[in-house]
């Protein structure tokens, strides 16, 4: 399809493809690393608490409160907190902000697949560094001197779709390589493992944090993403979100989102109950002949001994369970599964056990 009407950016984008939405009850939905238990019931309060007559005026256009709570809830301060319409849109920002300097940026070879249509989008030249074979990020392959010089570097930790934790220090080393190169961090699954690279903000001026309220806090249905960083680094995303929106975050994502900062005794309680969760389908996948990688995110990412991803998949979904399939090099035995109710994963494993049968 391609019209005349369209732009010749328009023409030449690959745009990101999603994990399916379907429509219909009965399907176990392991695809999209949604939160298996629901958001915080005081969130639900705040958001009901804020559907009222001020919804005829504007949001605050700095989101003001929200980032106020943000801050205080991770000891900074409000100039050091963005939030956006979900970490995607945040990233979107950080591309064309922070990232397109003329020069390539770095990303590893599997990783998230957004990074590579926001340079196409807004024209940013990249270069991809391989996973190691045991599909780690070796933090001496950003630091390497035959790199040419960076417009940026970024990746997840833990890495999507491995679900992979680099150690802190070794973050660190790669930032402080970098001085006068802007590390993203996207932290989308910090919660459920590994350090936070927080507290680095405080010696580090060239290290910006993303998050998202989407898996973590079970908020994929409000749009709520932050960026963590130094002010000046903020400031460039105030800039141009101001060049584009001014009111990304409407009264109910506002109001939502603070009431899931300020609760955290539920938000605690739920991720150490996914990380138990987590632990006890990794076994029972491996009983059942999978390779799991060590996962410190909601979902893991595994690979049969038997069986090839595409027919897993395939066969899942035949069973009304949808799991995650990569049609890419290097990762097209995998299933990147993410991790459910007990109920969900007893599903997911009845279904396997009929499949592996067969
Ligand atoms: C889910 C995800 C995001 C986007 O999260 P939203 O806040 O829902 O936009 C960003 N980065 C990674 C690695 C993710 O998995």
């Amino acid at each position: 399809m391609n019209s005349p009407l369209w732009s010749n950016v328009v023409k030449t984008l690959n745009p990101y493809v999603p994990g399916e939405q379907p429509v219909g009850v009965g399907l176990v939905k392991l695809n999209t690393n949604e939160n298996s238990y629901g958001p915080s019931p005081k969130v639900i309060a705040a958001i009901a608490g804020a559907l009222n007559d001020t919804l005829r005026l504007y949001p605050d256009p700095t989101a003001y409160e929200l980032r106020q709570t943000i801050a205080t809830y991770y000891h900074l301060a409000p100039e050091q907190v963005f939030v956006g319409n979900g970490s995607d849109e945040v990233l979107a920002f950080v591309f064309q902000g922070l990232l397109a300097h003329g020069k390539p940026i770095v990303f590893p070879d599997i990783s998230y697949s957004f990074y590579p249509v926001y340079c196409q989008l807004y024209g940013i030249e990249f270069k991809t560094i391989p996973l190691d074979e045991h599909l780690k990020i070796q933090a001496a392959d950003y630091i390497s001197p035959q790199l040419p010089p960076l417009g940026g570097i970024i990746f997840p930790n833990p890495n999507a779709p491995t679900g992979r934790v680099l150690p802190l220090d070794e973050i660190e080393a790669i930032i402080k390589a970098h001085p006068h190169t802007v590390v993203v961090i996207d932290e989308a699954y910090i919660d459920f493992g590994g350090d936070t690279a927080i507290p680095l903000i405080a010696r580090y001026s060239n290290v910006l944090i993303t998050q998202s309220l989407s898996k973590s806090r079970a908020l994929a249905g409000l749009r709520v993403g932050l960026a963590l960083g130094h002010p000046t680094l903020i400031e460039a995303l105030v800039r141009i979100k101001d060049s584009f929106n001014s009111y990304p975050l409407d009264r109910l994502a506002l109001a939502g989102a603070k009431a899931a900062f300020e609760d955290h005794e539920y938000f605690s309680a739920t991720c150490a109950q996914i990380i138990h969760n987590r632990a006890l389908l990794s076994q029972a996948l491996n009983q059942r002949g999978f390779d799991i990688l060590p996962s410190g995110a909601n979902f893991v990412f595994a690979t049969h001994k038997h069986h090839s991803g595409l027919g897993l998949y395939q066969g899942l979904r035949a069973h009304n369970v949808i799991v995650r399939h990569f049609n890419k090099p290097r990762i097209s035995e995998y299933l990147r599964i993410t991790i459910g109710t007990p109920a969900e994963n007893a599903a997911l494993l009845a279904a396997l056990d009929a499949l592996l049968i067969a």
